[in-house]
């Protein structure tokens, strides 16, 4: 008989996601910026530090948001990795904006902080690091830069929930910073995110983009006897019905990141003889930071086909999957952003990543299971 399927996702519910639903529903709050968006809201401040929280459709809404408070003009440029999800570039190019892609780092694959100086230009308005897998980006460095061009830093924080870089959250280091509460991230909603203002400067403009572009959140709060249209703006906040689900989350969340870091160390104990005979090496972690165990992920030896060991998991059932096709080599990347200098780490890492399941309730015999498979695909698969 053949073994189960291990997926490559199962999302987790903590088992309070309905019973919150039914007290908005109870409670007919069904529109957003009712009681568990606030929870929410206070919730993320206390826990990151930044000036003000606002939920979001997702991480993709909050970066539309951060490039709207910019007030990125048409070729207005923004450094960032090419290795990413598209969110973090279509954010700018809706307004105009042109992505200028830089290489990443081979140990983290996170953005090369290194390489940003030389790609700005007089027309570079901002940086947009993203923390791969959890995995804060040089962040002192990024920000000593971004101030001395008077640049401004919107964090890709997607990945990046519950985990720090030198004790300070991530998302709430830049000036702004997203949060993906998608059904594969580490803390939920099924659709979700947040944006975070970290310059207060920039708080009340936030509310104001969010709510449509009017001063709504100032009359909700009395602080003006009607409210009007004050900018442009859109439709950024979800309804109570996500936020209650979310805020079931937020509650465990310690307990989500713990559960995943125990999955994570163990996949890096089993996978560490596969490091050693040559099939592979695994993630490698800076001092200093604390990640998420959002990922595991593998990068094959040069000399294995990805794509064999790709089917072997395939053959035994096993949701192992690749990504990105980085930016600069896809038709939108071609058309609306432009490289800076040589993608190599860009180019060979993503051609070689392999990202394994992990999920809460993921457990020993499965992982085990999983490394097997990796074991012999990849030994079968070297050239
Ligand atoms: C998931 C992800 C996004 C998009 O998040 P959504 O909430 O689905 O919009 C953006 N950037 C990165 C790096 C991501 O991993």
């Amino acid at each position: 008989m053949p073994e189960p399927r291990i997926p490559f996702n199962w999302p987790y519910m903590t088992g309070k996601e309905l019973y919150y639903i039914a007290e908005s529903h109870f409670n007919g709050r069904l529109a957003g910026d009712g009681p568990f968006t606030s929870r929410c809201h206070k919730w993320l401040e206390a826990r990151t530090g930044c000036s003000k929280a606002l939920l979001t459709h997702s991480c993709t809404a909050a970066l539309e948001m951060a490039a709207l408070l910019m007030d990125v003009q048409p070729g207005d440029e923004i450094i960032m990795p090419s290795y990413t999800f598209v969110s973090t570039a279509n954010a700018f190019v809706l307004r105009g904006g042109v992505p200028v892609f830089v290489d990443i780092r081979a140990d983290t694959l996170n953005m090369d902080e290194r390489l940003i100086e030389a790609a700005i230009t007089p027309r570079t308005r901002g940086i947009a690091p993203v923390h791969y897998a959890g995995v804060a980006c040089e962040m002192d460095t990024i920000m000593a830069i971004a101030d001395r061009h008077g640049l401004k830093v919107v964090e890709d924080a997607a990945q990046g929930v519950m985990a720090s870089y030198k004790g300070r959250a991530l998302g709430a280091i830049g000036h702004l910073g997203a949060y993906s509460f998608h059904e594969t991230k580490n803390v939920i909603s099924g659709e979700g995110g947040a944006l975070l203002v970290n310059d207060p400067e920039m708080a009340q403009r936030a509310e104001i983009i969010r709510e449509k572009g009017t001063d709504r959140s100032r009359f909700f709060r009395g602080q003006v006897d009607k409210y009007t249209w004050q900018e442009p703006g859109s439709s950024f906040l979800p309804g109570e019905l996500i936020a209650a689900f979310l805020w079931a989350q937020l509650e465990e969340a310690d307990r989500i990141t713990e559960q995943r870091l125990a999955c994570w160390d163990r996949y890096h104990q089993m996978l560490a003889p596969l490091e050693t005979e040559g099939l592979l090496r695994r993630p490698v972690m800076p001092e200093g930071l604390q990640h998420n165990a959002h990922m595991y992920y593998v990068i094959l030896s040069p000399q294995v086909d990805r794509q064999q060991v790709l089917d072997e998991f395939k053959r035994n059932d096993i949701g192992a999957v690749f990504h990105y096709v980085p930016l600069h080599s896809s038709p939108g990347g071609q058309r609306y952003g432009r490289a800076h200098g040589s993608l190599g780490v860009t180019d060979s890492h993503s051609e070689r990543l392999i990202r394994l399941p992990l999920w809460l309730g993921l457990d020993t015999s499965q992982q085990e299971r999983v490394v097997a498979t990796l074991r012999s695909a990849a030994r079968s698969a070297q050239s």
